[in-house]
């Protein structure tokens, strides 16, 4: 006997309403194209508000490494599915028993419900007896029915009986693809690909956008964002379209037209609005940056406040109430901690000088803008920006694979 399904139980999904169904077409449809090339032969169904994905013979474990990491799964158990045969059954539980207690210790409790009704034990007995069953079987297995380490749950339907029994657990979160498109800002930096992360988790579809300074910033501070890219689009379920724009000019031309202290105010300013303007062709709703209040000098709320002036879109910023310790954290449980530590310059750190301003505010920003052809600056940086569809399936640079 083997683990022939695997039962996904929803997250939130209860709290959606009358969209409910949407949302569980659309995890069902994340579910099978997460599976579909490694694991061909396996079959998603839904049923009862929940899923049940059919192994047909592949790997238990390896489908619920993907599974696991699904935004809108709650959790996953594998499952047995028996006929309605007592003895099936009595074999099942031992087997499901000594799966999840391999060391045949430690206490169980079985919990039976009885939905097809012609089955003749009512599961006040069917409990008692697999428990039974159970002790029979094995070495230091007790009964505790109020606080077990584990509880094996035996669902008897029409369609035939379901055993499980250990419980893993996924990201939780919506179904990516429910929540509409937002344009992430990414640098190399250990942030904004956890704010993406972040993202993902409410569902949205994201593409992605990057300042590129050559030869500022060389070929490998640009490779290090691709990989980045990959490893999110992991979280995505599918690839990402990564959006590099052509910034040396601007910044050309902002370091010569304004003031040190502003500098980076500025730089800021026209990023955005060249983010706006890749976010407008592309449908996104929302940009997305890793920024994180009073981390760093152009983060606090006086610059937020004056950087934000330039744009009327949503700026999401998933980050901006937590500790950096707390963002490294999410950033290693991701992979994508060991990337973004590597050291290329990010065209933030060129040009700029040791100081900026904590306090820009926004009539000074609009008079050193005045100088320039923002206009002029921002066409032609759009019109340079090219894009490149990334996924995780796609080998990682060996440069950087040999590190993680
Ligand atoms: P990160 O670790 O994400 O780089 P940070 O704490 O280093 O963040 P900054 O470098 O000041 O902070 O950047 C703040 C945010 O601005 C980033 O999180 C990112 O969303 C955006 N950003 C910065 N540089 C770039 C870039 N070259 N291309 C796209 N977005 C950028
Ligand atoms: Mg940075």
């Amino acid at each position: 006997m083997t683990y022939d399904h695997i039962l996904v139980r929803y997250a939130e999904l209860s709290l959606k309403g009358k969209n409910r169904s949407q949302f569980e077409k659309r995890l069902q449809h994340n579910v099978r194209t997460a599976l579909k090339t490694s694991f061909p032969e396996v079959k998603v169904k839904r049923s009862f508000g929940r899923m049940f994905v059919q192994l047909n013979g592949h790997d238990e474990q390896g489908v619920s490494k993907v599974l696991k990491g699904l935004f809108g799964i709650h959790s996953i158990s594998p499952a047995l599915k028996l006929e309605n045969d007592i003895d099936l059954i009595r074999e099942g539980a031992v087997y499901a028993i000594k799966d999840a207690l391999p060391a045949e210790k430690g206490t169980f409790k079985v919990t039976s419900k009885r939905i097809d009704k012609t089955f003749p034990v009512r599961s006040q007995k069917l409990n008692r007896e697999l428990g039974a069953e159970v002790l029979k079987n094995t070495k230091e297995i007790q009964v505790d029915v109020h606080n077990p380490n584990v509880e094996l749950r035996v669902e008897v339907r029409q369609d035939g009986t379901y055993l499980t029994c250990r419980t893993e657990y996924g990201p939780g979160g919506l179904p990516t693809g429910t929540g509409g498109k937002v344009m992430l800002m990414l640098s190399g930096g250990i942030d904004s690909p956890v704010a993406g992360y972040q993202m993902f988790k409410r569902g949205v579809e994201m593409e992605a956008i990057h300042f590129h300074s050559p030869p500022f910033t060389n070929e490998r501070a640009l490779q290090k964002v691709k990989d980045l890219t990959k490893v999110l689009s992991r979280y995505a379920g599918t690839e990402i379209r990564l959006h590099v724009v052509p910034f040396t000019e601007a910044q050309k031309q902002i370091h010569d037209a304004v003031p040190g202290e502003y500098e980076m105010t500025i730089m800021r300013r026209v990023m955005l609005r060249i983010a706006e303007k890749v976010a407008g062709k592309r449908d996104a709703l929302a940009l997305v940056n890793g920024e994180s209040l009073g981390q760093v000098a152009s983060q606090t709320l006086d610059s937020m406040h004056t950087i934000n002036e330039v744009t009327n879109m949503p700026i999401l910023r998933p980050l901006v109430a937590m500790d950096k310790q707390e963002v490294i954290e999410i950033a290693q449980k991701i992979d994508t901690y060991e990337l973004s530590i590597l050291p290329y310059e990010d065209c933030c750190t060129i040009f700029l000088p040791p100081q900026t301003k904590t306090k820009p505010n926004r009539n000074k920003a609009n008079r050193f803008e005045s100088s320039l052809d923002l206009d002029a600056i921002v066409k032609e940086a759009a019109e340079g920006t090219y894009e490149q569809k990334l996924s995780s399936a796609e080998e990682l640079d060996k440069e950087f694979e040999d590190l993680l």
